[in-house]
């Protein structure tokens, strides 16, 4: 049996990946930004049998086992795996989200992620995390981005040699936290891989993509300069342009709770009224990111506790790229 285990970082994306301009290759409409998170993670290990008995792949999630219909986008990606190693095995395949799965807080990120650096490295595959970003992002998109830690950009690229993410700057760079506000852990009904494929049914579309490449430049310098204030507004504008799209969709895709517009309301009334600096982001579900610096954590975290809408704080600092671990969870 070969096995490895790794663990990997989810993302929050700055400025943000949706809609596909390829579908097979999985090639986005534009670059996107992300930092990766310390403290939401994916731990996988994967354990291949290399007798050839096992007859298909077995997917635990969070100690369940998943059906062969919930297996199957795992299956497909174990299948690229399988390919360049020129094998026929079968894998066992055990995953542990620290967070809730599929609402928003990029499991699939993470997941994708921690699967391609456990399942390569169990093969005896040696590559690289540029070519691990590569295949990751075959199955998620946004997991091309957590093969490095710190703050990374993911190059929108026509191809696997081109579409891939690298490095802006390490988690050293600057202490930003991301605070998230969990209003609802549940499971979002239509996964993010499906949304893409109705993001070309917006009338809106076209507006934010020709709108991001100013952005994406102008989140690239505030990061540079760990300038919050410059960061902020437009991981904002971004946010609520790609849930316009959403919104905008056929059919409509309507992530946000009642809850999420309480903390949305909330931040911009903090920030306005009583100069708290922190900034919101959301990804594809109800849950809201608060984005700070890690003085200002504590007192984003105790505001957040006496909102009625607020399930759970998920707190993380920058987190690093890709770990192999000794341990394994089979
Ligand atoms: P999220 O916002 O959490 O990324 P998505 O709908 O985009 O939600 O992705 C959720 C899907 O990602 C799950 O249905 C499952 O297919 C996959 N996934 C989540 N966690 C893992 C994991 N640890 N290992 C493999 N696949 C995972």
């Amino acid at each position: 049996m070969s096995i490895a285990t790794a663990r990997v970082g989810s993302n929050i994306a700055f400025i943000k990946y949706w809609g596909v301009a390829d579908e097979t290759l999985n090639i986005p409409l534009s670059n996107s930004i992300s930092m990766t998170l310390a403290d939401a993670h994916t731990t996988t290990t994967v354990a291949w049998d290399d007798t050839g008995v096992l007859e298909r792949d077995v997917f635990v999630l969070d100690g369940a086992t998943q059906s062969t219909a919930r297996s199957q986008r795992l299956t497909r990606h174990l299948d690229i795996l399988r390919d360049l190693a020129g094998v026929e095995w079968r894998a066992w395949v055990t995953s542990e989200n620290n967070f809730p799965t599929a609402s928003g807080i990029a499991s699939s990120a993470s997941g994708f992620a921690a699967l391609t650096v456990a399942g390569c490295a169990a093969l005896g595959l040696e590559l690289d995390a540029t070519r691990l970003s590569a295949i990751a992002r075959r199955s998620s998109g946004s997991a091309s981005r957590s093969l490095f830690g710190g703050f990374v950009e993911w190059a929108q690229g026509d191809s696997d040699e081109t579409s891939v993410a690298f490095p802006l700057h390490g988690p050293e760079h600057w202490d930003l936290w991301d605070v998230v506000a969990v209003v609802s852990g549940e499971e979002k009904k239509l996964s993010s891989a499906g949304g893409h494929l109705l993001a070309k049914t917006s009338p809106l579309l076209d507006g934010r993509i020709a709108q991001v490449d100013g952005w994406l430049a102008e989140v690239r310098a505030a990061i540079a300069e760990r300038d919050l204030h410059r960061l902020g507004p437009v991981i904002e504008l971004d946010a609520l342009a790609m849930h316009s799209v959403m919104m905008t969709s056929t059919p409509s895709l309507l992530y946000w709770q009642p809850g999420t517009l309480e903390i949305l309301q909330a931040v911009r009334r903090w920030r306005e009224e009583d100069g708290l600096a922190v900034y919101f982001t959301i990804d594809a579900g109800p849950n809201v990111h608060l984005i700070c610096e890690a003085e200002t954590a504590l007192e984003v975290e105790t505001r957040l506790g006496s909102l009625r809408s607020v399930e759970r704080i998920i707190t993380s600092r920058p987190g690093p790229g890709p770990q192999l671990l000794d341990e394994h969870l089979i």
